[in-house]
């Protein structure tokens, strides 16, 4: 029995997390983690695409941070990742990213429904109000259930993330989970429990209990994180998300070194 990784965190060259990694590392020895790892924003093609990310000329800046926490921090695992945003078509910069380095995992991630719109962006939260919830929420599903078939990635990341706000459509939304866990189970990719929602208007881990019941019942695998944009949220609410996985019958979770994946009981 272990506590499990935290595989989700940030460092600031996304430009809206604080801390250098080393920090976060400490603050993980601290609270008794074994294994961490980082998973920033990856760079876009266009370094002036958003402005919540590295641009592509700090990638190896990013992964030499993450070299120099491994180094200070012999006792922690530490993972080189990256937090991956999906589109549709946009497979090949995924590949060029993924040949740069020796990744450990890759979490595949959907924040945007357009190419102008992250669903998540507080600044532009207005955005909501011109949409239908419940396309937003059927866009944001079929864009994740193409992120899991893609097999670019080992991780799905924040699943329900359009609940973020608050915004919860009336309308049934399990067809739109069984198709995204379906391809999950298909493809070999894993969920994540990312306890960042508690701290969101909406008070709930991503994904709901309802989706991680379904997950569940189709042998998707899960890994946990916190998200952490600052070194006190490493393992943040990892009390909760291992009562909640135990809950639905989780036993396992997942790790990842080179890409190739184990499992440990939790
Ligand atoms: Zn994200
Ligand atoms: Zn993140």
């Amino acid at each position: 029995m272990s506590l499990p990784a935290d595989y989700h965190m940030h460092t600031p060259l996304c430009r809206h997390a604080s801390g250098e990694p080393v920090e976060y590392a400490k603050r993980a020895v601290d609270i008794g983690l074994t294994e961490i790892g980082f998973s920033d924003h990856s760079p876009m093609r266009q370094d002036n695409f958003d402005n919540w990310r590295m641009n592509f000329s700090q990638l190896d800046e990013y992964v030499g941070k993450v070299r120099n926490a491994q180094k200070d921090f012999p006792q922690l695992t530490i993972r080189l990742a990256l937090e991956v945003d999906y589109f549709p078509n946009g497979e090949d910069w995924i590949r060029e990213l993924a040949a740069r380095h020796p990744w450990d995992y890759f979490i595949g991630s959907v924040h945007y429904v357009s190419d102008s719109w992250a669903i998540d962006d507080p600044q532009k939260l207005s955005e909501w109000k011109t949409r239908d919830s419940f396309e937003v929420w059927s866009i944001y599903f079929e864009r994740l259930t193409k992120a899991a078939e893609s097999k670019l990635f080992e991780i799905i990341g924040h699943t329900d993330l359009p609940k973020k706000f608050g915004h919860k459509p009336n309308q049934d939304r399990s067809p739109l989970y069984e198709a995204f866990l379906d391809a999950a189970k298909k493809s070999g990719c894993a969920i994540e429990l990312n306890t960042t929602g508690l701290r969101k208007d909406c008070k709930e881990i991503y994904p709901s209990r309802e989706i991680l019941q379904i997950a569940f019942q189709k042998s998707v695998p899960i890994c946990f994180g916190s998200d952490a944009h600052a070194p006190e949220e490493v393992g943040m609410n990892f009390p909760e998300a291992i009562s909640l996985a135990r809950k639905v019958g989780y036993k396992e979770f997942c790790q990842f070194e080179k890409r190739k994946r184990t499992f440990t009981k939790f």
